[in-house]
């Protein structure tokens, strides 16, 4: 087998903020991988780094009273404590604010430049008077100019969805200061990316042979087809690939562009760097050739682990710039989906926003969660899901139950019975069956199946399992003259274990080490996989798992409420006359509807109905109707016209059974004897104006 030379990176996390079961897919993917070809004796090398650049970096350390240098050494210590924790093998973790960056960085701007790819151009941007600084486009909040809603960000709105440019905004603010921003010009670069669609198309579409005679493709299918939106301009015009502002103004926290004082690289310039900044850190450190790695038509492997958000800048900006630099173009790019929780998006008021920290010090074992992050990972861009119930239940029952019970039932009786020595299992068929799985196996690793790998992994456990109980060591024990079976069941038992081990070593990296040291061997290969032990001494068995209690789970959930939690918890209720105060919700949560003052234009009774009262409602930007089951409460329905009430203007429409659809809520009291009253609002208030 050829030694493949190959470089994996996980995404840069950002320098201002902890790290959490998200980020936690990504490097529990990669560094399995990783781990699987280094098992496989390929020379692979896992670099990743701290993000640090950028205003958000910038203010964050200054509401800190730190300077930026001292914040993100701070955060990168954090991080890798954090990664470290969970068995994340990084050969290197850096930092992108490394003067191998800086010096790369520039070098490539430097190639684009002298290639004809950068060009300049004056742009008007918003900037803040008070702060002195030119405003991102998420520090502008205004009013979203097509329904009105206030405190927008000035990309898009997050109540209608209109995406605009932050100088459509009405009536503009300064997320930092407050201030009303004003137009400002300023000179910018842009890296000329509309000129390379062409060579974008080739690659994105494209694949690489590698030495081992396997075609990679650069992207997955999804991935491809995302592209394809982008590349390609449709028939009125829209999308295609547009230039990109690679530049920022002072003060930014970053590296400033040689030959352009006060003007520095945006963010997302230096981050891809930073993969081979940090590689060429390590290549510095253990006499690695650099440049065999990145220069144009480099034979080695590049693969980039990624979520699916930030696909732009690896699938289109990043090969484009390497490129038209001099260099070597990424031989994959493998984008995975976002973490939900009990079926939902990870919640801070729910506690399922579930810091890595957190899960550490609450004493749960990190490979419980790389084994279940693994049983749900596939090799598409598809969601994953942490469901908690099952995620005790499937490790108790395959890492506990199937898998470390095997060496547990045959440990004790090889340490006593037969001093520690294994016999010579080499003909076993169970054994034989254990091995033949070993390159399909390896095959699922490769192109990331993980999912698939381990129900086959475990299909194998129940294998073994299977012989355990048909052959009953603990009876054969008890037997007089059974002593040669209870050998050979034991040997196969333990050789089964160390089968197992070297199939899981990628997932179970910790367990694989303590396991190698059970079975007295320097270390767990690949080869393991598919070798007997031979005539051996093994050590004493020490447990090697201890199963997932409902407890340590339930605490985890409350560790991570606790943290948002604040001194506002409202009194509890003293008479049982009051409905209990719902479960506690964050200002995000309530924020997510969107209420609006609406006039009724006409109201009247629903034939057919004893409920139901039918609105037809001004909401300022649009006329809706809605039906509300208050008929009762409001028995001359006329008697309404006119009036002012609140609405819920953010939920799908509703269709009423025969009545027609209804296109939203109208909010209303309940009294303690049944009765529902509408709710006002004072003079002035016009109809479309936001509740909150
Ligand atoms: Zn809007």
């Amino acid at each position: 087998m050829t030694q493949r030379k190959i470089l994996v990176t996980s995404a840069l996390p950002y320098a201002n903020g902890s790290i959490h079961l998200g980020h936690m897919v990504e490097h529990i993917q990669t560094d399995i991988w990783v781990r699987f070809q280094k098992l496989r004796g390929h020379q692979c090398h896992y670099c990743c780094a701290d993000d640090t650049h950028g205003t958000p970096i910038m203010l964050a350390a200054e509401k800190q009273n730190l300077t930026p240098e001292e914040l993100i050494e701070k955060v990168h210590a954090e991080h890798l404590a954090d990664f470290t924790g969970f068995y994340i093998g990084y050969d290197n973790y850096y930092s992108t604010h490394s003067p191998e960056n800086k010096q790369l960085s520039e070098q490539i701007y430097l190639a684009l430049k002298a290639n004809g790819k950068i060009e300049s151009r004056t742009i008007e941007q918003l900037f803040d008077p008070e702060k002195q600084m030119f405003l991102p486009d998420r520090f502008v909040k205004g009013e979203c100019p097509k329904c009105h809603a206030k405190d927008q960000y000035g990309d898009n709105c997050e109540v209608c969805g209109t995406t605009y440019s932050p100088t459509e905004l009405i009536n503009p603010y300064s997320a930092v200061s407050g201030a009303t921003p004003v137009l400002k010009e300023s000179e910018h670069f842009f890296f000329k990316l509309g000129e390379c669609a062409d060579y974008l198309k080739q690659w994105t579409s494209g694949s690489t042979t590698l030495s081992d005679g396997r075609v990679q493709q650069h992207l997955q299918p999804e991935a491809l087809n995302k592209m394809k939106e982008w590349l390609h301009p449709d028939e009125n015009g829209e999308g295609g690939l547009s230039d990109w502002d690679i530049s920022r103004d002072a003060p930014y926290f970053g590296f400033e562009i040689p030959g352009a004082p006060g003007k520095y690289f945006y963010v997302w310039l230096d981050a891809p760097v930073g993969y081979m900044a940090s590689f060429k850190n390590l290549c510095s450190r253990i006499g690695l050739d650099y440049d065999e790695y990145f220069q144009a038509g480099s034979q080695t492997e590049m693969y980039h682990f990624i979520g699916k958000d930030i696909l732009y800048f690896h699938a289109l900006f990043w090969p484009a710039m390497l490129e038209f630099s001099g260099h070597r173009a990424p031989t994959g790019v493998f984008a995975h989906g976002f973490l939900t929780v009990d079926g939902q998006k990870m919640s801070k008021s729910r506690g399922t926003f579930i810091t890595a920290r957190s899960y550490l010090d609450g004493g749960l074992n990190p490979e419980w969660m790389r084994y279940y992050i693994a049983a749900k990972l596939n090799s598409r861009i598809e969601d994953i899901d942490l469901n908690l119930n099952d995620f005790i239940a499937r490790v108790n029952s395959d890492l506990v139950g199937k898998y470390v019970n095997i060496a547990a039932r045959a440990a004790g009786f090889i340490a006593k019975r037969f001093e520690g020595r294994l016999k010579n299992v080499a003909g076993s068929e169970l054994l034989a069956k254990l091995a033949a799985q070993s390159e399909a196996i390896a095959a699922d690793y490769e192109t990331r199946e993980y999912a698939k790998a381990l129900r086959e992994i475990m299909a194998l456990a129940d294998i073994v399992n299977e012989y355990v109980d048909a052959n009953k060591p603990w009876e054969l024990a008890k037997q007089e003259g059974q002593d040669e079976r209870l050998h050979q069941v034991c040997s196969e038992l333990i050789n089964a274990f160390a089968m197992l081990t070297a199939y899981l070593a990628p997932v179970l990296p910790k367990v694989a080490e303590n396991a190698a040291r059970f079975l007295n061997l320097p270390k767990i290969t690949w080869a393991n996989t598919r070798e007997t032990l031979g005539e051996h001494t093994i050590n004493k068995y020490e447990h090697l798992m201890q199963r997932v209690e409902q407890k340590q789970v339930d605490d985890l959930i409350e560790a991570n409420k606790q943290s948002i939690q604040t001194a506002s918890a409202a009194p509890a209720a003293e008479t049982s006359q009051y409905t209990p105060v719902a479960e506690q919700a964050s200002f995000d949560d309530f924020m997510k509807i969107d209420m609006r003052v609406a006039k009724v234009l006409n109201c009247q009774a629903v034939e057919g109905s004893t409920k139901l009262l039918k609105f037809d409602l001004d909401f300022g930007f649009e006329q809706r109707v809605i039906f509300s089951g208050i008929a009762a409460s409001y028995p001359n329905p006329a008697e309404l016209n006119g009036r002012m009430v609140i609405a819920v203007a953010n939920f799908a429409p509703r269709k009423m059974a025969k009545f027609g659809v209804s296109e939203g809520m109208i909010l209303s009291a309940a009294t303690a004897d049944g009765k529902l009253k509408l709710l006002d609002v004072d003079a002035g208030a016009q109809p479309g104006d936001k509740v909150g």
